[in-house]
């Protein structure tokens, strides 16, 4: 498929495909520039969004043995969903299968590395986004003083 590289505002060619933190891609008009001073787009504000495909997943889905997708949301959460279920935005309903499960962060111990700060084991962390870190595994969150506790050694890979 070709994407149109030209802003249908202004005319001006499209910049390079950027990914934002949360994994959206988007093209903005080149004819624009970001002022920090100011907090607003100088020139031309045209923003292109690029749809991001669902990935098809190797595993099945357990109510109904259909494909799973892995879909990112808007707030860059990736959860897998039925590949069956679909969204009829003219009823506001959803047909198919309702099978959805967010992915959660996994933390498996590192027994043969141990924190630089501390010596403490490591532990390796993926995060519900799909990003892995190797943290302490002294670290923990204190729920009652809302801060982190223990060794603050972080290594994001
Ligand atoms: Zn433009
Ligand atoms: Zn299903
Ligand atoms: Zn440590």
């Amino acid at each position: 498929m070709e994407e149109k590289t030209v802003c249908p505002k202004c005319g001006s060619p499209l910049g390079a495909v950027e990914t934002t933190k949360t994994g959206k891609q988007l093209q903005r008009c080149s004819a624009g520039k970001w002022n920090k001073e100011t907090r607003s787009v100088d020139g031309c504000d045209y923003v292109k969004w690029l749809v991001v495909e669902p990935e098809t997943l190797e595993e099945k889905c357990p109510k109904c043995g259909s494909a799973l997708l892995l879909v990112t949301t808007r707030f860059g959460r990736k959860m897998k969903r039925c590949s069956t279920n679909k969204w009829d935005p003219a009823t506001k309903t959803s047909s198919g299968c309702d099978y959805f499960a967010w992915l959660k962060a996994t933390v498996e111990p590192l027994e043969k590395e141990a924190c630089p700060k501390c010596g403490a084991p490591l532990v390796l962390m993926t995060t519900a986004g799909g990003k892995r870190l190797k943290k302490c595994s002294t670290n923990t969150w204190d729920r009652q003083t809302r801060t982190a506790v223990g060794c603050d050694f972080v290594q994001w890979l």
